[in-house]
C-alpha cells in the first residue's frame, strides 16, 4: 500500500514537472554524476552533502522538483510531497544514528542563502550544534 501511495504521487507530480531548467540535483538524481546516496523511493533521495557544515550533513530532496525549485513555491499540490521529506530526514537521520538530535533546514530564496534551486531538506548533526543561524 504504501509503495502505491508513493507510485499515485509519483505519477501526479510528473504532470506538474518542470524538465527545463535542470540543477546539479537533477543530475544526481539521474546518476548522472556521482553522489554518496544513503536512501531513495519513488519521490525521494537522500545524499551527502559535497561540503558538510557539521559531522553528519545530508540533503533530502523531491525526485521530481515539480514546481519546488525553493519553499516558497509551495501549493497545495505539494503538501503529501512535503510530508513525505520531513518524514525521509527522520528515517534517515535513524539510520545514520542520529539518535542525540539533529537540524532540519530550508534554505529560501536570497535572504535564506538558497543556492540550488531545487527544494531540499538541510539534515545537519552528529555533533553539539549552536542556535541561533547567522
Ligand atoms: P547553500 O549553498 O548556501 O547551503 P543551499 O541551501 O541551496 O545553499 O544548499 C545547497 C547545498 O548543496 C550546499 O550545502 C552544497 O554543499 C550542496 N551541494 C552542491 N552540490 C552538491 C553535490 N554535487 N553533491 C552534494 N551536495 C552538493
Amino acid at each position: 500500500p504504501h509503495d502505491e501511495v508513493l507510485a499515485a504521487q509519483e505519477a501526479h507530480l510528473r504532470g506538474l514537472d518542470d524538465a527545463d531548467e535542470r540543477t546539479i540535483f537533477d543530475k544526481i538524481v539521474a546518476k548522472e554524476i556521482p553522489a554518496t546516496i544513503l536512501y531513495e523511493d519513488a519521490l525521494a533521495m537522500a545524499f551527502r552533502d559535497v561540503n558538510p557544515q557539521a559531522k553528519t550533513h545530508f540533503l533530502v530532496i523531491p525526485k521530481i522538483r515539480a514546481g519546488l525549485t525553493r519553499l516558497s513555491k509551495a501549493t497545495e499540490e505539494h503538501k503529501t510531497l512535503l510530508g513525505h521529506l520531513m518524514y525521509t530526514a527522520s528515517v534517515v537521520a535513524k539510520q545514520e544514528n542520529l539518535d542525540a538530535g539533529y537540524r532540519c533546514v530550508i534554505n529560501d530564496g536570497v535572504e535564506g542563502c538558497q543556492s540550488v534551486y531545487h527544494l531540499h531538506v538541510h539534515v545537519i548533526g552528529g555533533q553539539q550544534l549552536s542556535w541561533p543561524p547567522g
